[in-house]
């Protein structure tokens, strides 16, 4: 399919007054990572539409980054699950009574459901997730598909019914992130607790170019905009984590519904850090790809 690609403005401080910083991402696929200059989000523009997004995780995700749904996959009854052991250390883990809904939003095939259900064995288990070959396994653990498409209107008729939102590296997947969380806002108890994690910009792994950038990451949080956009949507948070034994990379949190109105905090000197980090990895390792490449024509000449 030809994709078809739209311009969008910073989702967080709405202007389009931008800096860019690559065009190359993962598996050699297109992408346009700019930062906002007035805020300091990570985001790309112009990017894929809806449409272009739409069939590639229908058709070509799971032969990128899901090879363990093959016939012989099985979820596992029990493992150490990183956001139980995180939400327990910070002494966020609701009461096993309190919990009778968890949601996970980019499920997967269902591993946290799974491992949460052993902490709340009364609780029902619900997921949004747009590939088929996961709502196989969903549908085996009991788990209801509430939506496949996180843009459509799956908050209407779930006002406060999730005692627990899971989102694990699934908001820098989305084309506006704004208006989801505004939906998690509307579905999370009043005293729910949302649990999220995605990459922490400000520390990002090796090779930025073929591995950290990709095309079906539309944005690049860190915890200022983390910050911004919850306070868009009126969500405070809790507690954050920056990398831990179990992920470096990761910037992970724990949130509820805001108690009092919170306010996006926009700064320049946000953009001035994030666009540090990028330059100054992609300088060094620019340097020695070249000289690879080098050594490997004169290997092969
Ligand atoms: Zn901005």
């Amino acid at each position: 399919m030809e994709k078809k690609f739209e311009k969008v403005d910073c989702a967080i401080c709405a202007a389009n007054d931008t800096h860019e910083v690559s065009t190359k991402g993962q598996f050699d696929l297109p992408i346009n990572l700019v930062l906002c200059k007035n805020c300091g989000l990570g985001y790309l523009n112009p990017r894929w539409d809806q449409n272009a997004y739409l069939d590639f995780y229908q058709n070509e995700y799971d032969k990128y980054y899901r090879s363990e749904l093959t016939a012989d996959f099985k979820l596992s009854p029990k493992s150490d699950n990183p956001i139980l052991s995180r939400l327990g250390n910070w002494k966020h883990l609701p009461k096993t009574d309190s919990v009778k809904n968890i949601l996970d939003i980019g499920s997967g095939a269902g591993q946290n459901l799974i491992d949460f259900k052993t902490q709340y064995p009364a609780a029902n288990l619900f997921a949004i997730e747009p590939s088929p070959d996961s709502h196989k396994h969903l549908s085996s653990i009991g788990a209801k598909v509430i939506s496949g498409d996180v843009d459509s209107d799956w908050d209407k008729n779930n006002e406060g019914k999730y005692e627990v939102v899971i989102m694990r590296h699934v908001l820098e997947h989305f084309l506006d992130p704004v208006a989801v969380m505004k939906k998690v806002h509307k579905v999370l108890a009043p005293d729910g607790l949302l649990y999220l994690a995605v990459p922490n910009n400000l520390k990002p792994s090796k090779n930025l170019e073929s591995r950290w950038f990709r095309v079906v990451h539309t944005y690049y949080f860190n915890k200022s905009s983390l910050y911004n956009l919850f306070a868009l949507a009126q969500l405070e948070i809790l507690s954050v984590g920056e990398g831990d034994q179990i992920n470096q990379q990761e910037i992970f949190l724990a949130a509820r519904r805001a108690k009092r109105v919170l306010t996006p905090k926009i700064d320049r000197a946000d953009f001035m850090k994030q666009r540090a980090i990028f330059e100054d990895q992609l300088t060094q390792e620019n340097k020695f790809i070249p000289r690879l490449k080098r050594k490997i024509n004169s290997l092969l000449n």
